[in-house]
């Protein structure tokens, strides 16, 4: 039997009494932990959060914060390598991890160095400029940020076990609020690893970061409105954790990043032979194969122009045909497994409800080829392409099959991209991959309403592009509608969500000396 892991509260280790529930290895089918949060006092870690962890956080300046965030990416960074074996478990192959692991790490480290440029040496943050109110100017008003005294409960999905701990750790951190993460509990053995080394480094003082590794139980019940809920996951939990009176009643700040149907639009100017129909095909490949599609930022629909479908399948085809699938152990694996049998399933569903109204041009969602693997054992399944002709129709717009999968919606007028890309009720990213000005400019008015983020890529841009999945500290994640109306990342804007802004307004001596010393 695996270990069962432990939780961190209250400055201990909590080890549940009883065997727990086993977490299977995404691709062998072998037990790797087992998760249990029976018994455990979640009221003692909102009171030791408040009582502890928050007071020492908000006893170190905003700078020393940010000095305290780079001892910790350093230190997880010399331990990464133990990280990357573990998420092999996770069915990752050591490219996608590239993506969670170093992805976190680096994150944590661009918050610090830029709380380090752009955050005071204080504990006070001002916003804006003086704003004079009295005629005689003797009577001014200025908005100011100040910690909340509460604490940051962060609930995370099981695609992005280190990155979506560090990138909603690192801006509570900056802003004096201590935090309990809450991992998925299929890959929560990678997470509560990072933990231990979080814990066992001493950066930040102690109550600052606390771990619940496996269901949340009560612990909402404990929250309220000094205190911030920042969710990633699924709509259908977001709508039950929106719904609690937490948030209803106590009114707790709530974020949420939740599923997404993210549309990639190629323009009529880019038709086969050019290099944004290449860019454009190698992005789709690369998107539905990296982390087995499991990234809340895939693209899901990709609009093309109805007169070159033919040649968008013929070039992804030729791309899919060289991925390798199997064991993300054996090198030459180019795409791992999902997360769990379970996952796959809902996957399957998802394909068969878009059956309904496209037809699969590519791969075969029931059955794959597999390098060092078993599919009965491993969450296996083959990249699938479908196209749906009648771009009328609701389900691409509607299901996630959040999995290796992506569907062609072709477009017969430009006009049309933009209602097309709106069908998804607000996304996360969208991509407009052209190089025809007059239609990007008119795609961009029309889909970034809809969207946290867009990427126009083409010939100029591709040898330095991020890519369509990949969220960067320095710019929005988030999205509107369905994409859960959150904003988690977006530079020092995303540490505002722990802080509370309040207007003073007195003299303008007493103003400089509280913002000056800030
Ligand atoms: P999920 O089932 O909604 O679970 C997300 C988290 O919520 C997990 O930690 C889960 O814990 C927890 N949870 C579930 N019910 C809860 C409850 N009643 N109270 C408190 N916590 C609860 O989502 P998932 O299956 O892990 O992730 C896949 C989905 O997330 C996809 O739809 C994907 O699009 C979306 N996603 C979005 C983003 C984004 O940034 N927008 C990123 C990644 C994924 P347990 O695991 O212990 O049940």
């Amino acid at each position: 039997m695996p270990d069962l892991l432990a939780s961190y509260v209250a400055g201990n280790w909590y080890t549940a009494p009883d065997e727990g529930a086993v977490v299977l290895d995404a691709a062998t089918g072998d037990a790797v932990a087992r998760v249990s949060t029976t018994d455990l006092d979640t009221r003692a870690m909102v009171d030791h959060a408040r009582r502890v962890g928050g007071p020492a956080l908000r006893r170190l300046t905003f700078q020393e914060r940010a000095a305290a965030l780079r001892e910790l990416a350093t230190a997880l960074d010399a331990n990464k390598a133990a990280y990357h074996e573990l998420s092999l478990a996770t069915g990752a192959t050591r490219r996608d991890s590239t993506g969670d692991i170093d992805g976190g790490i680096g994150t944590t480290f661009v918050f610090s160095s830029r709380a380090k440029r752009e955050l005071p040496d204080g504990y006070l943050l001002a916003d804006g400029d003086v704003e004079p109110i009295g005629k005689g100017g003797a009577f001014v008003g200025q908005h100011v940020y100040t910690s909340l005294p509460g604490v940051a409960l962060q609930v995370n999905a099981f695609n992005f076990p280190v990155w979506g701990m560090l990138e909603k750790l690192a801006p509570a951190v900056l802003a004096g609020v201590p935090t309990i993460v809450k991992p998925a509990t299929q890959t929560a053995y990678l997470t509560a690893a990072v933990m231990r080394d979080i814990i066992a480094s001493g950066a930040l003082p102690e109550g600052a970061v606390q771990f619940v590794c496996g269901g949340a139980g009560d612990l909402l019940d404990h929250l309220g409105g000094e205190d911030v809920i920042a969710f990633t996951g699924s709509a259908s939990t977001a709508a039950v954790l929106r719904g609690n009176a937490a948030v209803t009643t106590r009114a707790a700040r709530f974020n949420a990043e939740t599923d997404s149907l993210n549309c990639s639009i190629l323009g009529p100017d880019a038709v086969a032979g050019t290099p944004e129909f290449d860019l454009y095909v190698k992005e789709i490949v690369r998107e539905i194969t990296t982390k087995a599609g499991q990234r809340c930022t895939c693209i899901r629909r990709a609009l093309v122009p109805a007169s070159v479908v033919d040649d968008v399948i013929a070039g992804v085809s030729a791309r899919l045909d060289k991925v390798v699938v199997g064991n993300p152990r054996n090198d030459t694996v180019t795409m791992g497994a999902l997360v769990s049998l379970h996952q796959r399933n809902e996957v399957r569903n998802a394909v068969a409800a878009l059956q309904r109204a496209a037809k699969v041009v590519y791969g075969d969602p029931t059955s794959v080829e597999l390098v060092d693997a078993d599919a009965e054992h491993g969450a296996f399944m083959a990249p699938v392409l479908l196209l749906c002709a009648d771009n009328e129709r609701s389900e691409p717009n509607e299901v996630e099959a959040f999995g290796p999968v992506t569907t062609l919606i072709p477009y017969s007028a430009p006009d049309d991209v933009g209602v097309l890309a709106a069908r998804g009720r607000g996304s996360l990213v969208g991509s407009i991959v052209s190089y025809d000005p007059d239609f990007v400019g008119a795609m961009v008015s029309s889909a970034a309403p809809h969207h946290g983020r867009l990427l126009i890529l083409d010939r100029d841009c591709a040898a330095e592009s991020t890519g369509h999945g990949t969220p960067m500290p320095q710019l929005v994640h988030g999205g509107p509608g369905r994409a859960g109306g959150g904003e988690e990342l977006g530079g020092m804007r995303a540490v505002r969500h722990f802080l509370q802004r309040t207007a003073l307004q007195g003299s303008p001596a007493v103003i400089a000396r509280l913002v000056g010393g800030s």
